[in-house]
């Protein structure tokens, strides 16, 4: 049983230094709103790791997208709020960043989909991510957004009592 805010927050300075080390210009707020009594969750921690890089690389990402377009007016921010909530809990992982447009955000799961360059992005991230949340975990994998603005990513997974 994992305690998933460890989880979360590690995973996120994992993401964030990393891509600082390549590109040290880079400065995002990073915003952590943790659920203390998330109690802990019956998952895989690397398999779990593997999904949350994977959504923080593709927040910050999006960010620095953004960046560019924007030059200089604009503060990047990933924010990840862990809940529990309904017999489940939940990790959101929320970026300022460029968005995703309609037409593209019914694609993202399927494999090899994406938008980056090539060399930068296998598009298999949250093809991947999808199959370890709900094939691998009983959980939920989902996105919301507003193009140009903002995007979300919500891992559903069910709740395992302290008991258990
Ligand atoms: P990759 O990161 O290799 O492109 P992913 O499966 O992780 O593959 O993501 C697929 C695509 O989904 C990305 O190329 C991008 O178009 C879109 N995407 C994912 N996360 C975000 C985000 N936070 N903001 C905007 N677009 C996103
Ligand atoms: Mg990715």
């Amino acid at each position: 049983h994992i305690d998933i805010n460890a989880l979360a927050d590690e995973y996120l300075h994992l993401a964030y230094y990393g891509l600082r080390a390549k590109d040290k210009g880079f400065n995002a707020n990073l915003i952590t709103e943790f659920d203390s009594s998330i109690g802990k969750v019956d998952v895989v921690p690397q398999d779990l790791g593997r999904v949350l890089l994977n959504l923080y690389n593709n927040a910050f990402y999006a960010t620095q997208q953004k960046r560019s377009q924007l030059n200089g007016q604009y503060q990047p921010e990933v924010k990840v709020t862990t809940l529990r909530f309904d017999g489940r809990i939940e990790i959101r992982i929320r970026d300022n960043g460029i968005g995703i447009p309609e037409h593209v955000k019914s694609k993202i799961f399927q494999p090899f989909f994406t938008t980056k360059p090539t060399g930068q992005g296998t598009g298999l991230g949250l093809s991947l991510g999808y199959d370890i949340i709900t094939k691998g975990h009983g959980g939920e994998l989902s996105v919301a957004s507003k193009q140009g603005e903002w995007a979300e990513f919500t891992i559903k997974l069910p709740y395992v009592s302290e008991a258990e």
